[in-house]
């Protein structure tokens, strides 16, 4: 590879250009990150990657990586510093937030083989489902989408890290479009939220998940299903009624069901809530708090409602057993959620690093791509086989 190198430590960087060198890769070194940007900006040579250092006099390494995503450069990028951990973690993560490709953060000294193993690295292949953040979708086409019964309901899995059991799915909402594409949560919760259009939905994802519970039931499968509330269908003390009454309906009993609530934002009258969560959980709904330690989810949710689960936020989780802050909030999640006598799930779990880490971790329950994407419901009985069958890889310790 061609690296453009920054360091303002001659020392340093001729040390890592040779340790770059004998890698077998092409060097150009400054030892100014504002010597280096006009030969970026010039565009007339190419780069596959930028290595820079943090901590420099002039244009210091944070300032270099904000041009270097205003010109919109897409080689790799490593970090590399000597300040302590927590400093390159947070510059790495606001690397990739700009959108860069970032290959890795390296302390210095530079160990050869931390070196080799960042720069091997191989772009990953993106396996997001979809193009992320089109514009919401307005009131319009929301209330069209439900009315034409364009609701259409993925189950993803949630499986005991223990015995790999699979315990439950959980209900997440999609819109299929006339050319046959899924719309997705992010272009339409917060719609529905804000106008009032929440209620509606909530009680649609009901009326599919529900009677799919009962199905799988039949069927043998023992499963779990929770929907997820948003904290504005809890204003309405008739709430627990009607989940009783649905449940009642479809045959499911209310100890097989969860509700995970998130909250968006604040709730105008906080009674309400928790006199409608408190009364579902005497009737034995499963309560989850979602996205734990983001947003409105917090330990002061913790205190004042009854949840019996924790869903620790998948970014606390990807990656926690590479980034000690991460690996810190995570176990302080875990050992809140364990006194406080809750089930904690982790979410997000990606790879096989994610599934090591947890396994480790005394965290009761896991749901992520690595286990499953969510799926159509007909999907879920070919699943639970094919998941058996990887089990004894998964649950194997050498591995
Ligand atoms: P959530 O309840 O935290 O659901 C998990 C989200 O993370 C889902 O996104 C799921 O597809 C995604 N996910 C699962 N595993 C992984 C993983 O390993 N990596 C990554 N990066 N993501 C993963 P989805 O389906 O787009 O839903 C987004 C959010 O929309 C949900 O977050 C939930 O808060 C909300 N939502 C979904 N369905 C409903 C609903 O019926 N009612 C309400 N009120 N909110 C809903
Ligand atoms: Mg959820
Ligand atoms: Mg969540």
């Amino acid at each position: 590879m061609r690296i453009l190198l920054i360091d303002d430590d001659p020392f340093t960087l001729k040390l890592l250009g040779r340790q770059l060198s004998n890698l077998g890769h092409m060097v150009v070194a400054h030892e100014q990150a504002g010597e280096a940007l006009p030969r970026l900006e010039r565009n007339e040579e190419v780069f596959d990657a930028v290595m820079c250092d943090l901590r420099m006099p002039e244009m210091d390494g944070i300032e270099f990586v904000r041009h270097l995503a205003r010109i919109g450069f897409t080689g790799g990028l490593v970090l590399v510093s000597g300040e302590d951990a927590r400093i390159l973690q947070t510059s790495e993560r606001l690397a990739r937030e700009h959108g860069l490709y970032v290959l890795g953060a390296l302390r210095k000294p530079v160990a050869p083989d931390a070196l080799q193993r960042v720069m091997d690295q191989q772009r990953p292949r993106h396996a997001r489902p979809r193009a992320s953040a089109s514009a919401p979708l307005t009131t319009a086409e929301l209330d069209r989408a439900i009315a034409e019964d364009r609701l259409e309901c993925h189950y993803q899995p949630k499986v005991s890290v223990n015995s790999g059991a699979v315990t439950g799915v959980e209900t997440l909402a999609r819109l299929r479009q006339a050319d046959g594409t899924l719309i997705y949560p992010d272009r339409f919760i917060t719609t529905a939220e804000e106008h009032g259009l929440i209620n509606t939905l909530t009680r649609a994802v009901f009326a599919a998940a529900l009677p799919q519970a009962r199905l799988w039931r039949d069927a043998g499968l023992d499963l779990h299903v929770a929907v997820n509330v948003s904290m504005d269908d809890l204003d309405d003390l008739a709430f627990p009624e009607y989940v009783v009454r649905e449940a009642e309906r479809a045959g499911v009993p209310l100890t097989s069901l969860v509700l995970e609530v998130t909250e968006s934002r604040l709730s105008k009258n906080p009674l309400l809530p928790l006199d409608i969560l408190s009364r579902l959980r005497l009737k034995q709904v499963g309560l989850s708090i979602d996205d734990f330690g983001t947003g409105y989810s917090t330990m002061t949710q913790l205190r004042d409602l009854p949840f019996n689960e924790l869903k620790v936020d998948r970014g606390f989780v990807h990656s926690a057993c590479r980034d000690a802050s991460l690996c810190a909030i995570f176990e302080a999640s875990l050992g809140m959620a364990r006194q406080l006598g809750m089930r904690s799930v982790s979410e997000g779990v990606e790879d096989a690093a994610d599934w090591l880490f947890l396994r480790a971790s005394g965290c009761d329950l896991a749901q992520g791509y690595y286990i499953a994407r969510p799926m159509p419901a007909a999907e879920v009985a070919n699943w639970v086989e094919l998941w058996a069958a990887r089990l004894p890889e998964l649950m194997g310790s050498g591995t």
